[in-house]
């Protein structure tokens, strides 16, 4: 983390740290993930025309998907942007399509795998390109948890609901036992539909979308929730805790919005009168209670493209997008600020960068088939079925 000026600047080229992300320059944070081959220099001058190049070669054979918190130089070559469940419908509508390059993270290229025909191959530039809120929800975690709820005697009551941000396990572990996945833009009608089907949502992984919804959508108290730690024995709650509760929230959070404080709300109101502040649902419950309005990435988009010219705005979701949104709406007079005052990147999604999308594409140039990222086939039943209602949700 350091320092930024309050205002939004010019995009900048990739600092180098990061570019070095994923050469086993740091092989701790790498977790021993390495990319077969040889990666092109982050200084090549080439680095722009040979991903062109290689995407020309390939042409209608490969898709490249971009997602809204990607860097821009990985961006120019998406063929779509948007979030990751757009992302994976936008891959399963392109069947001639034979590589589906996936710009983001795992649990985003799983479930494009799910989506896609078995005839599409689904590549991650950088298998370190993990997402830290997923990773706090193992399958075993999960099973445990299930364990205890049948103890206390409320499983039978319990429906599960799961962020799109979840491994392919998580997801099959949802379909299973009858639940749904959701994302931030229907979480309210998914939660509505599990409340349909029994008295109790267990919420992974993230506690706070799951906790934003129930209070801010369903009228929920505070009360209603428990917080269910996998790390506590018996998740830190008694029986009688989960038999009074009607929301489970699992503990986990994004790192990335999980920095937004109350404190950088007080802050950008002070500092900038008239500012309407606008957040992710994956924010603190306080950021989203101070907030004007709250949405995802999409409404975001929405929301600042629909704004009136001469407005200002200060925007709690991830750097990159906010940037790109900063420097596209500045020609309108539309002055947007990033909600905090120190950066903040997604740092896994920011591994995917020029370097590792230029090799990935030389590679499939080439017939090499890298990085491809496969759901086996139960999983892929199982988390297939749990989308599958998602899409029937009203
Ligand atoms: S922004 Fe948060 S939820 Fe999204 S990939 Fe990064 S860590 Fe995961």
């Amino acid at each position: 983390m350091t320092t930024a000026q309050p205002q939004v600047l010019d995009v900048q080229p990739t600092p180098l740290a990061l570019l070095l992300l994923g050469r086993e320059a740091d092989p701790r944070s790498e977790r021993g993930v390495e990319c077969p081959g040889d990666l092109p220099s982050p200084s090549d001058p080439d680095l722009v025309e040979r991903a062109r190049a290689a995407k020309e070669k390939l042409g209608d054979k490969v898709f490249v998907l971009g997602h809204h918190y990607q860097r821009d130089e990985v961006i120019q070559f998406a063929d779509v942007t948007g979030d990751s469940f757009k992302l994976a419908r936008d891959a399963a509508a392109r069947p001639e399509a034979e590589y589906i390059v996936f710009c983001g993270v795992h649990f985003m290229a799983e479930s494009a795998d799910i989506l896609t025909s078995g005839d599409q191959k689904v590549v991650l530039p950088d298998l370190a390109a993990g997402c830290s809120m997923a990773d706090m929800a193992t399958a075993e975690q999960v099973a445990e948890c299930w364990d205890v709820l049948t103890e206390a005697g409320v499983a039978e009551q319990v429906v599960p609901v799961s962020y799109m941000n979840s491994s392919a396990d998580i997801k099959a572990f949802t379909g299973r036992h009858g639940g749904t996945i959701c994302t931030s833009s229907n979480a309210e009608k998914a939660l509505n539909w599990a409340f349909e089907q029994g008295e109790k949502v267990l919420f992974l992984p993230d506690q706070h979308l799951g906790r934003n919804t129930a209070v801010r959508d369903l009228g929920m108290s505070l009360d209603d929730c428990v917080l269910y730690n996998p790390h506590k024995q018996g998740g830190g709650l008694t029986a009688e805790q989960l038999r009074n509760a009607k929301m489970i929230l699992w503990r986990g959070h994004c790192s990335v919005h999980g920095r937004f404080s109350l404190e950088s709300v007080e802050d950008v109101r002070a500092r900038i009168p008239g500012v309407n502040v606008l957040v992710h649902p994956e924010c603190r419950h306080e950021v989203v209670a101070a907030a004007d309005h709250v949405g995802s990435t999409e409404y975001i988009i929405k929301a600042l493209e629909a704004a009136p010219a001469g407005s200002k705005w200060a925007i709690g979701t991830e750097l990159n997008l906010v940037r790109r949104l900063a420097n596209r709406f500045a020609p309108e007079g539309k002055e947007i600020v990033f909600l905090d005052k120190t950066v903040c990147f997604c740092s896994t999604m920011n591994r995917i960068d020029l370097p590792h999308l230029v090799w990935t594409l030389e590679s499939l140039a080439d017939g090499k088939l890298v990085n491809r990222i496969e759901v086996d086939h139960e999983t892929e039943h199982f988390a297939k079925l749990a989308l599958e209602r998602m899409l029937a949700l009203p």
